[in-house]
């Protein structure tokens, strides 16, 4: 027999299982509003026109090679993904107290930061937000770090619970690492106003509590890079240090080129050199060296006026479908008379919205509607369009009535 046989068989990924449901229904009406990736009006997958341009670019350039990078990515890629995140006018970049790595995507940049903090920073725990994207817990315990949760979100009102945030980051152990989301927090959609995290700044520095951001939805969220990178940039702007994973998955639509940094902002260019110095040593062994191909495309639109325009102008766009995507369901479900306050839909922020229906009303959408969605409520506004939000709002309106 195989010296495998005692193994059972594995449940399939929470969030990317429910795609393997999707694509087992026949039903002609069937609707994912599982996957985390943007779709066009007309449910189709989107490539930027900035990304073909840039990719064009690319193959007309015959002096390009494929050799390896550097264990730490490549170096454009690098300073331009640090500049887009704390901006151009950042004091850490002026002053070289930066180091930014190339990784995979922000799951890579986020497991590559754990392992360096479980290396080399002097507390193990990390405090991730309940609920958290699900692979969070399982990234982090698997970097050698020790995962506990604080409060983030409350059912009762859909939006904030600040108060227990307060609470639980006021009594982490002095030094504890704090994982928090830059911008549209998921599955939530609910993030703190610029006033609650200038608080939650005040009191993590007070506490010398750690920052390590996540941002895998610049741009993404309010349609424009700044804005969405403000709470990054005030944590920068004190003179602390922090780190900060990025991704290009959603913001440039680059989601299988797996592209994305990892920054860790110090206090000195000396102390930045050594951090540099020691993620080197996390990486090598991880996976050697990162890919070229999807960074040398956010290199080409990042350091091209022109191109970066036109990217900002497509990302509004995405931005803007998803905005809209959330008035119309919210107008479905006034006209349907559907009982409860639905306007957290309008609320929340970002691709996703937190419905608040439960595991097993989503089985009945599921079983009934062949609506696919996790079993937290959480739906993909990119994954509707004008012509699927009467088929979920009745469903909906079914479900809870
Ligand atoms: N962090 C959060 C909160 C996410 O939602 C995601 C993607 O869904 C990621 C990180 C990482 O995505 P990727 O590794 O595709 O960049």
């Amino acid at each position: 027999g195989s010296v495998f046989a005692h193994l059972v068989q594995a449940p399939e990924d929470p969030i990317l299982g429910v795609t393997v449901a999707y694509n087992k229904d026949p039903s002609p009406v069937k609707l994912n509003l599982g996957v985390g990736a943007y779709r066009t009006e007309e449910g189709k997958p989107l490539v930027l026109n900035v990304v073909r341009k840039a990719e064009q670019q690319l193959i007309n350039d015959r002096t390009r090679i494929k050799e390896y990078l550097p264990i730490v990515g490549l170096v454009e890629f690098n300073k331009l993904s640090a500049k887009l995140i704390l901006g151009a006018d950042s004091p850490a970049i002026r002053e070289n107290r930066i180091t930014t790595v190339e990784c995979l995507s922000g799951t890579g940049s986020l497991r590559v930061g754990g392992e360096f903090l479980a290396k080399h920073y002097h507390q193990k725990t990390i405090y991730i937000t309940q609920p958290t994207w699900g692979n969070h817990p399982k990234i982090f315990t698997l970097a050698g770090l020790t995962v506990k949760t604080y409060r983030y979100y409350d059912p009762a009102t859909r939006g904030l619970n600040f108060q227990g945030l307060l609470e639980d980051l006021g009594a982490a152990p002095a030094g504890s690492i704090v994982l928090l989301h830059a911008c549209a927090h998921n599955p939530t959609g609910v993030d703190p106003t610029i006033q609650q995290w200038e608080q939650i700044r005040q009191l993590m520095r007070s506490k010398g509590l750690m920052s390590f951001f996540d941002s895998a939805y610049q741009g993404f969220a309010s349609g424009s890079l700044d804005t969405d990178a403000k709470p990054i940039r005030m944590f920068v702007a004190d003179g602390g240090e922090c780190l900060v994973a990025q991704s290009y998955a959603k913001n440039m639509g680059l989601y299988g080129e797996r592209v994305g940094a990892l920054s860790i902002v110090c206090k000195s260019a000396d102390v930045a050199g050594r951090v540099e110095s020691q993620l080197k040593l996390v990486i090598r062994p991880m996976y050697s060296s990162p890919p070229i191909h999807g960074a040398s495309i956010v290199a080409v639109i990042l350091r091209d006026k022109n191109l970066f325009n036109e990217w900002t102008l497509e990302l509004k766009a995405m931005a803007d479908r998803i905005i809209s995507m959330r008035k119309q369901l919210f107008e479905a479900l006034r006209t349907r008379g559907t009982p409860g306050d639905w306007s957290h839909i309008i609320k929340q922020i970002g691709m996703f919205t937190f419905t608040g229906l439960n595991p097993a009303q989503v089985s009945f959408m599921t079983k009934e509607y062949h609506i696919y969605m996790t079993s937290d409520g959480r739906i993909s506004m990119a994954g509707l369009s004008s012509k699927t939000v009467p088929h979920l709002a009745d469903a909906i309106h079914a479900v809870v009535t």
